[in-house]
């Protein structure tokens, strides 16, 4: 049993002033360089900690040590990555005529709110705090209720690594109250949001008062596509794995599968194999699926195999919660896949962030590109084909962020911009496109006559 602190707008408030009282003053002083060499500080002691980290993220969110171990790494080079650009965020000089010297330069924007969503606490909250504090700017974090507990640690790292105190801030506590006071705080000037929809719009208008930008990385319905030259013994077993992978709670999840109707049979049955070899479990005996992070959670997803039943699709595997010893009392669910699904049914086009995909057979090109574009989101789609031309000409008509052909992720994709179309949210992170919305541009024109 772990206890923790219940933070509201007054925690918040001071964090927000402690952030600002250092962006002004120790955190300016520091130059680009030094930002960057606390920056692999901090990677380093991530690293030097990644088994007590590892564990620790494996025993509040309830995902497999692996994964836990995976996140770590990635967070880790987060802070390398932008390590090595703090140094190198520069402007530019613009020719005018000869009665002008015009450049640019590019600053932080001062004080970043960030909040954090349960499923991947640690690499989200690097993936936020490395762009941020590379480009100069100070930062307080809201982690998730649900599992904080390596969001703070990150923070107890940053100071171990040297950071100046009030630069790096971790406040826990209830979206309601200490993530509505960072998303409302007169004295924020970026919200960084990742989380579902409805919360964003939310954090959104809460930023609309104040003038304020946010970034909003939110959910997604990410298809991969099977095209009937599809090598199926390398395509199947990634399908799998980025469906089933945190128990489907990943926001770039692929939760639909859309199969030419010549190799459909074989794609389910090869899904069904890889799913039923699945070893569901407590995530710390480091099984391949652990349980989903809440009751209400599983309570959402199990409702969902209701409504997909009610809707006429069919479970070709799974639907239920597991049996034997290991799952007991736990909020573990079966790999759950489902057949007869299509556009319109709430299975195909509702997010339902967890171990259920559905797979949807198809005849053209054009009924591909039609069905993968029928959701609201637009975060990740996977094109599985061996035709060069194919995969560039779908790679346009795919109305999402960020495309993958014969693969799907890029271990962590930490120098590849992330982002979202359509409601799966706006801005980019990851990658050095993230410091153009963690920074701002100014102009400075000089008068030489
Ligand atoms: P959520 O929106 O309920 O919570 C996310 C965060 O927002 C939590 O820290 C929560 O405390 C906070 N929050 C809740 N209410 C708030 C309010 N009124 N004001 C300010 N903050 C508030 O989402 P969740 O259930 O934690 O996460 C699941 C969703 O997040 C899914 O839709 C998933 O796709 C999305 N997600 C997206 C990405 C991405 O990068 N695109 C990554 C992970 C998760």
């Amino acid at each position: 049993m772990t206890r923790v602190a219940e933070c509201g707008e007054d925690e918040i408030d001071r964090a927000v002033a402690a952030a600002r009282k250092a962006q002004n003053g120790p955190w300016r002083q520091t130059t680009p360089a030094d930002r960057g060499r606390l920056l692999h500080k901090v990677a380093a002691l991530i690293l030097e900690n990644k088994d007590s980290i590892t564990k620790m993220e494996s025993l509040d969110t309830g995902k497999p040590l692996a994964q836990a171990e995976a996140d770590c790494v990635v967070a880790a080079r987060y802070f390398e990555f932008y390590a090595g650009i703090a140094d190198k965020i520069g402007g530019v000089t613009i020719p005018l005529t000869l009665d002008f010297l015009d450049y640019t330069e590019r600053e932080p924007l001062g004080v970043v709110g960030q909040i954090v969503p349960w499923n991947y606490p640690l690499q989200m909250s690097a993936r936020g705090l490395a762009p941020c504090l590379a480009a100069g700017n100070s930062i307080v974090i809201k982690p998730a209720e649900e599992a904080c507990l390596s969001a703070i640690e990150l923070g107890r790292i940053c100071k171990e690594a040297g950071i100046p105190d009030g630069v790096v801030n971790v406040v826990t506590g209830y979206g309601s109250e200490a993530g509505a006071a960072l998303a409302s705080h007169p004295d924020v000037n970026l919200v960084a949001f990742t989380g579902s929809v409805q919360t964003g719009s939310t954090v959104m208008q809460s930023a609309a008062k104040n003038v304020v930008p946010v970034l909003l990385e939110l959910g997604g319905k990410s298809p991969n596509i099977v095209f009937a030259d599809a090598d199926l013994e390398k395509a199947t077993p990634v399908i799998i794995k980025c469906a089933l992978q945190n128990a489907g709670q990943t926001c770039s999840a692929g939760s639909r599968v859309l199969v030419h109707r010549s190799r459909h049979d074989e794609v389910v049955e090869r899904l069904v194999e890889l799913a039923q070899k699945y070893r569901v479990g407590p995530g710390i005996d480091n099984s391949d699926m652990g349980p989903v992070i809440s009751k209400r959670q599983w309570t959402r997803i199990m409702d969902y195999m209701d409504i997909a039943r009610d809707e006429g699709a069919e479970i070709a595997t799974g639907g239920k919660r597991p049996e034997g010893k290991d799952c007991e009392g736990g909020f573990f669910i079966e790999p759950t896949i489902f057949t007869q699904a299509s556009p319109g049914m709430r299975v195909h086009d509702e997010e339902i962030f967890g171990p259920v995909t559905t797979v949807v057979p198809f005849d053209t090109d054009e009924e591909a590109a039609g069905i993968a574009n029928a959701t609201p989101y637009g975060l990740v789609t996977g094109l599985w084909t061996q035709d060069v031309t194919r995969a560039h000409r779908m790679a346009r008509e795919i109305a999402a962020g960020q495309i993958f052909v014969n693969t799907y992720g890029a271990g962590g994709g930490v120098e590849i911009p992330f982002g979202g179309y359509k409601k799966s949210g706006f801005g980019r992170e990851k990658g050095l496109e993230a410091i153009n919305f963690y920074s701002q541009t100014k102009n400075i024109c000089i008068g030489l006559t």
